[in-house]
């Protein structure tokens, strides 16, 4: 099996489990429950509402949530999307005040340029060197007329944890909206929204052996709070994002949640000892530097600096290996990762950066080829 591609990239995406699979092909054709759930005439069209209303039951389970909490979108962008441009709008007359930060992914810190563009004020915090958005940096940043405060609760490039139950409790006094991008953590880590004072979680499928292309906003249920819609239709949704909802997406969906719900503390374990192995690999044969802290982050990710090295030419070197570079390739020239550079970590490091992630069917096999490819190449680089 020499020859064999190694996936560690599943901080990027994950493959469908086969569960999921097979869920998933049971709603697409005459024989399966295909029909559109919004179809209140027919059979058909109750089967799909009753298959779509028992995946939000799914979705709201692994989230300790109410079944009404829960918002399909096509994955956790549009949910961020919907999100943070939904309380802005709908809390603009209290102020106009925002908080987030540098290391947020994309999906998140596009919403907030584009909300700086249309005169919204953001404080953009940055993280720690471990890559965790500290406390005391949002309780320094509230204002009087703060509105929203967007974190991720782990970090897709470092796996950095940030400790979201603690500032929400902080933003809960202040009654400050508080908006979680989970898509990382969920199905991984435990999210009790019944102890964690969050108002809005982006969700996804993919990141949890679902699909690619559906997701879920938890929106919590409270007194005057109406969340505006970005997406305008039919009303779907209670209102809240209109669309023709994709029963076999839907379903898939839910059933990721259940299987992860069910496996989550032995799995996370499991693939917590897979990445302690690879880095036992590595330990004293070759030269790196961890951008994160290992026993603070969630057990899927590592990422790993080559000082000297550049990541891109690592990437070239090691072909049988499916990992992520740490830095972005913008018109031709190399870019450090946002992330890394928001967390301190220099250009030399941050350029020779390489993401490895683990999943649900990484084996220890792939894990000691993966450190002999890499340590080889190293070994060939210097
Ligand atoms: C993958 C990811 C997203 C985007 O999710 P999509 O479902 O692909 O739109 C957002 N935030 C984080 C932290 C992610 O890892």
């Amino acid at each position: 099996m020499k020859n064999k591609l190694i996936y560690l990239d599943y901080a990027a995406t994950t493959p469908v489990d086969p569960r999921v699979a097979e869920k998933l092909s049971q709603h697409l054709t005459m024989d399966g429950v295909f029909a559109n759930p919004a179809s209140r005439s027919h059979m058909y069209g109750w089967q799909a509402e009753a298959a779509v209303e028992h995946a939000r039951k799914q979705v709201a389970s692994l989230l300790n949530a109410d079944t009404r909490e829960i918002v399909w979108t096509s994955g956790a962008t549009e949910a961020n999307n919907l999100a943070i441009k939904g309380v802005a709008e709908a809390r603009q007359d209290r102020g106009k005040h925002l908080i987030t930060s540098h290391s947020e992914h994309k999906a998140v810190i596009d919403c907030f340029k584009y909300l700086e563009s249309k005169g919204f004020e953001v404080t953009w915090l940055n993280p720690d060197s471990n890559g965790e958005v500290v406390c005391e940096a949002v309780r320094a940043a509230i204002r009087e007329d703060t509105i929203l405060v967007s974190l991720m609760h782990v970090n897709n490039e470092t796996g950095a944890i940030n400790d979201v139950y603690e500032i929400g409790r902080i933003l809960k006094q202040k009654d400050i909206i508080f908006h979680i991008d989970a898509a990382q953590s969920a199905g991984k880590l435990p999210i009790d929204t019944k102890t964690l004072d969050a108002d809005l979680i982006s969700t996804c499928a993919h990141k949890i052996y679902g699909p690619k292309g559906v997701g879920a906003l938890y929106v919590r249920r409270r007194d005057g709070f109406v969340l505006p819609a970005q997406i305008h239709g039919g009303g779907h949704e209670r209102g809240m994002r209109s669309g023709t909802l994709p029963t076999h997406q839907i379903v898939a969906m839910g059933e990721s949640f259940e299987i992860a719900q069910v496996c989550m503390s032995d799995e996370q374990s499991a693939i917590f000892k897979l990445k302690q192995m690879f880095l036992d690999e590595l330990i004293g044969q070759v030269n790196f530097k961890i951008n994160g802290d290992v026993t603070r982050s969630i057990s899927g990710i590592l990422n790993l600096s080559f000082p000297d090295k550049d990541g891109q030419t690592l990437l070239s070197a090691l072909p049988k290996l499916a990992i992520s570079s740490g830095s972005a390739c913008t018109s031709a020239t190399m870019s450090p990762s946002h992330v890394l550079k928001s967390m301190g970590v220099g250009d030399d490091c941050a350029l020779g950066a390489l993401r490895f992630s683990f999943g649900r069917f990484t084996t220890e096999e792939d894990v000691i080829s993966a450190a002999d490819m890499l340590k080889s190449v190293l070994h060939r680089m210097t």
